[in-house]
């Protein structure tokens, strides 16, 4: 008998014949002997329906009050899965994350989870009884509704994995696994056996849409072996693990990309100590994320330019604050640029072999796609291009790296 974490995304509890059918596949866990927690998202497009409310109340719709309001969805789908089980003679109960409770900080619309008491759902799902728990949801020490941040079901069942130390913690989406690429611009795109935490983070966070990067941050911490596979098909998925249980047998593991970027040139700052602090200081505390940075020293050796790249929803905010801050960041003109991507290539095993830069910017070069900014780690290279050649680039580089 094991102790299981099963969480059901958006798509697979996106209508009432979709929970039935995911009640089915709950059912045959349960009659297998296993102790099931269940974590379910809010019934596809649910959430977003509900932010848009928020948006036609206010612009500054209170971060508060948008948790009560988006964490909702939640509610309705795990009262319904548990109505599907109890329909299936089984005995079921959902807990919304207040009822549990879910403990989170005060961090409103992406909070942290503190603790998760377990003695009553422990209890419950020892006399035969599936959890069903909302995801998404937590509530803070203030006894206020929080939510972990878009895609946060994720996080709330690796969290839950952790916390009631279950045996396994099971992503069940409408995709095989993890793919190569995305399948919607390159069909070559493969499903991936096995792929490291490190792997998988660079890939969710780089735009590989299946998993939250909280929540692959979390399992990586604490070590919780996550598999992903598909509600739809009976497949073997893909294990998300460590890297010690891996051997790479190629180099490049997937590529990634992440649209709507923009590109900020600051020409002529002057080159002295404290300078990129001036530049990036107000931006951060306006919580605009900066993503690439380069900087580069003019010939002079007086002046440098400070190139970085953001989302494109902050370029307008972006730019407003560096104009605010005109008389601290001495500079001759500003350039921009909104219409870029960022294609990664991730793999763990480019740690070991040299040359995968040259031969990422040669294939690149071949197709006349023009490099605007470059960023490595260890595992990862991205490159900065116009967006309109995205798919170009991602099918090249899918292809020199033998993922095809
Ligand atoms: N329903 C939430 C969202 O759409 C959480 C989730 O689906 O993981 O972001
Ligand atoms: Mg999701």
């Amino acid at each position: 008998m094991k102790k299981l974490t099963l969480k059901f995304g958006g798509t697979s509890v996106g209508t009432i014949e979709q929970i039935r059918k995911v009640a089915n596949i709950v059912k045959k866990r349960h009659d297998d002997g296993n102790q099931i927690i269940v974590i379910v998202s809010a019934m596809a497009g649910a959430t977003n329906k509900l932010m848009s409310n928020s948006k036609s109340i206010s612009k500054n719709f209170d971060s508060k009050e948008l948790d009560v309001l988006i964490s909702s969805g939640e509610q309705v789908s795990s009262s319904l899965l548990s109505g599907a089980l109890i329909d299936l003679g089984i005995k079921a109960r959902s807990w919304q994350g207040w009822q549990i409770p879910i403990l989170t900080d005060d961090n409103y619309n992406s909070s942290k989870i503190l603790n998760i008491k377990t003695d009553e759902i422990l209890k419950f799902i020892s006399d035969r009884g599936v959890a069903v728990i909302s995801g998404f949801q937590g509530i803070s020490e203030k006894s206020r509704i929080t939510t972990l941040g878009r895609g946060g079901s994720d996080l709330s069942a690796v969290a839950i994995a952790k916390f009631f130390e279950t045996d396994a913690c099971e992503i069940y989406t409408d995709v095989e696994g993890i793919l190569t690429t995305d399948p919607n611009i390159d069909k070559n795109a493969k499903k991936i056996d096995k792929i490291s935490y490190e792997e998988m983070l660079e890939m969710a966070s780089l735009g590989a849409k299946v998993m939250q990067p909280s929540a692959v941050q979390a399992s990586m911490i604490d070590n919780i072996p996550i598999h992903v596979r598909s509600t739809f098909l009976e497949k073997s998925g893909t294990k998300i693990i460590s890297e010690s249980e891996i051997d790479h047998k190629k180099v490049v593991t997937g590529i990634a990309y992440s649209k709507n970027n923009a590109k900020v040139s600051i020409i002529g700052v002057i080159d002295k100590p404290g300078v990129a602090a001036d530049v990036f200081e107000p931006i951060g505390k306006n919580n605009v994320n900066i993503d690439m940075v380069i900087q580069n020293t003019s010939l002079d050796g007086k002046t440098a330019n400070i190139t970085f790249t953001i989302k494109q929803g902050d370029l307008n905010k972006t730019l407003s604050i560096i104009e605010k801050n005109k008389n601290k960041i001495n500079y001759n003109k500003i350039t921009h640029n909104d219409k870029l991507a960022k294609v990664s290539i991730i793999g763990a095993g480019m740690i070991a072999s040299p040359g995968v830069t040259y031969k990422m910017f040669r294939s690149l070069a071949n197709e006349n796609i023009n490099i605007l900014a470059i960023s490595t780690s260890e595992i990862k290279i991205s490159v900065l291009i116009q967006e309109e050649l995205t798919q170009k680039a991602v099918k090249i580089l899918h292809k020199t790296f033998e993922l095809n």
